[in-house]
């Protein structure tokens, strides 16, 4: 009765309903537990995982409990990576799903009963390294932190617009790279500001750990605006 155009518009839309049907359950599984989660965007190897390598002793140090669920296709590099911090990790390959690009909210369900969330503060979840679908599958998080690395180009966000602003928080990492690299940080600040004028940015290289003060304030005003 329709073309195929308006029919596969209707089944994207079922899917994504369905979705954020669970999100919003996972959402309050969260709540119930007293912990807020927050999901970790970004191409591959913009430095997502090294971010959280550099803010997880941060945050133990300042008395937060943290949990990590990773999402990857394969292998379970990045939970080996994080599990020496002594935090519970969770590794989704989401291989076991089809190879999926981007995490979703019945996946992250199924991680919660592999997590115990009791006396969780912060749950991160690091989505599979992609610009595109991520950004339109809430899983349940409270707030979105998108990682961009400078040897990206200045161009990202306006290649990208979607999930540039769908995000609350943008790390721009490796920033001690700068003087090796034809890149003009302005520009990639000002090019996030025209798609997002509302999010805010923080400059990063693991390097120097800087702003990581700041990362722990902008978590704490999401834990507030949460409860
Ligand atoms: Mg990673
Ligand atoms: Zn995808």
């Amino acid at each position: 009765m329709t073309d195929n155009g308006v029919t596969n518009i209707s089944i994207v839309t079922n899917i994504l309903k369905a979705n954020d049907c669970i999100a919003a359950e996972n959402r309050k599984t969260l709540e119930d537990s007293g912990a807020f989660a927050i999901n970790i965007l970004g191409s591959p190897g913009a430095g997502k995982t090294a971010f959280l390598e550099a803010c997880i002793p941060y945050l133990l140090k300042n008395g937060l409990k943290v949990g990590v669920i990773f999402g990857d296709i394969t292998t379970t590099n990045d939970a080996k990576r994080i599990s020496v911090y002594k935090v519970p990790v969770v590794q989704i390959m989401t291989e076991a799903f089809g190879g999926s690009c981007h995490l979703d909210a019945p996946m992250i369900r199924k991680a919660f009963e592999k997590i115990n969330l009791d006396g969780l503060d912060v749950l991160f979840i690091e989505n599979v390294g992609n610009l595109v679908c991520p950004a339109v599958f809430d899983i349940g998080e409270h707030g979105r932190i998108l990682v961009l690395s400078v040897t990206e180009g200045e161009d990202k966000p306006l290649k990208y617009p979607v999930i540039f602003q769908r995000t609350d928080l943008v790390i721009i990492n490796k920033v001690d790279l700068l003087p090796h690299l034809d890149v003009d940080l302005d520009l990639i600040h000002k090019n996030i500001k025209s798609v997002n004028s509302k999010c805010q940015v923080l400059e990063f290289s693991k390097k120097e750990n800087k702003n990581l003060d700041s990362v722990l304030n902008w978590l704490k005003k999401i834990h507030n605006r949460k409860i």
